[in-house]
């Protein structure tokens, strides 16, 4: 394949996996993040803005305390990110200085992008960086992060950031260089996929299971990551960067996967419901529903046939279609027992049953963010012919 240029994306954001940057036994891999940081500074240099998510603060502070690899108690891995994040940042900080560039380290915390007010709050914040020409380096914050209460994954972390910031490009490096149509340590005739036009099921198939020991996220979180960054118009790059320069060698025609982004994306507020990490619950509706949530309506109780989760009013859920298939993500107007107890019912019934006034949509149309426009055109087709 030949190469791409990165040069044609204004704002790029590059995830890096821990085992690129740690060595279990000898700790950071210094000359690696120094040509990763060449390789950033000549995208800066050309006016391409460039957010790093780094991973690593966990792998690295086990290192440095000795831990082994025994499997650690959370307190014990919360005090390893903290002591791995300091010398993680003062790395980057350190190559990107020498290169003459400042840089600055934000810690993420789930709520920062799952709550309106906290993402509005975060996306000032790294956008005054970019705009005083700081390189953000990104990460969650371990050291407060409980299993409830995380992204767990620094995959979709960076898709959430990358479209938050209203990126074009996002690129994992990984320890893996693309998508296989199945995983390849599992199926020696996988083939690689160089292209990705749009996330289907049975895209999705492919990626298998369970993640793999090596990186907390595996095939399926890229994936799910992928989804996010698509649906907000983002590209999406999966390659390997066991390899020095892994940006430059993109541009060189090593192997990559590029996701297409979708050509209908959602657009700013919606960019952040569609992109939500964990719906509280499931709306799954009727056909009639699909075609009118398809043509831009709201999403009335009548077309809802089944109602699961525990959410609250003005939490976010995933509506699937009859064959539970997810098309849209939305802020639903009713807490989960009312939801219940009028789906199915006739705008003109709903009154009498909650006893009170309610407004008629379960999600509004400005709540709504559709996941998969392309398909939806195919489901009404396929309606008409059928
Ligand atoms: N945030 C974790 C760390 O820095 C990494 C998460 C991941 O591997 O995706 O150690």
């Amino acid at each position: 394949m030949s190469g791409s240029s990165l040069r044609k994306y204004r704002r790029i954001t590059v995830k890096i996996g821990s085992a690129l940057l740690v060595d279990r036994a000898t700790g950071l891999k210094r000359e690696w993040l120094a040509s990763l940081v060449d390789d950033v500074a000549s995208l800066v240099a050309n006016g391409t803005e460039v957010l790093v998510v780094s991973s690593g603060a966990i792998a690295l502070g086990r290192t440095i305390l000795g831990l082994g690899r025994r499997t650690l108690k959370l307190e014990e891995s919360q005090a390893a990110a903290a002591v791995g994040q300091i010398a993680l940042a003062g790395a980057w900080s350190e190559e990107l200085h020498r290169k003459g560039l400042k840089s600055g380290q934000i810690l993420l915390t789930l709520g920062d992008t799952e709550e309106r007010r906290r993402y509005l709050n975060a996306r000032a914040t790294i956008g005054t960086l970019l705009k005083m020409g700081a390189v953000p380096i990104i990460n969650e914050n371990d050291t407060v992060a409980t299993s409830e209460i995380r992204y767990g994954d620094n995959d979709r972390l960076a898709a959430r950031v990358a479209t938050m910031m209203g990126g074009d490009l996002l690129v994992l490096l990984s320890d893996i260089d693309g998508l296989y149509t199945a995983p390849p340590a599992l199926d020696p005739k996988a083939k690689f996929l160089p292209l990705v036009d749009r996330i289907t099921p049975e895209i999705e198939a492919m990626a298998g299971a369970a993640a793999s020991e090596l990186s907390r996220g595996g095939m399926r979180t890229k994936l799910d990551a992928g989804k996010i960054a698509t649906t907000a118009g983002t590209a999406m790059i999966i390659t390997s960067g066991a390899r020095q320069n892994p940006l430059t060698a993109i541009e060189r025609g090593e192997r990559f996967t590029l996701f297409h982004p979708s050509r209908t994306p959602v657009k700013g507020y919606k960019t952040w419901i569609a992109g939500q990490l964990e719906p509280a619950g499931r709306l799954t509706v009727d056909a009639g529903a699909v075609r009118a949530l398809f043509q831009g309506k709201s999403l009335l109780p009548a077309g809802v046939k089944l109602v699961s989760g525990n959410f609250s009013r003005g939490d976010t859920v995933a509506v699937l279609s009859p064959e539970g298939r997810e098309i849209a993500r939305g802020l639903v107007a009713y807490d989960a027992a009312d939801a219940v107890r009028i789906a199915g019912l006739k705008t003109a019934e709903i009154d009498a049953v909650l006893g009170y006034e309610a407004r008629s949509a379960m999600v509004h149309r400005d709540d709504l963010a559709m996941s998969a426009r392309e398909e939806a055109s195919e489901h009404v087709a396929e309606e008409a012919k059928g």
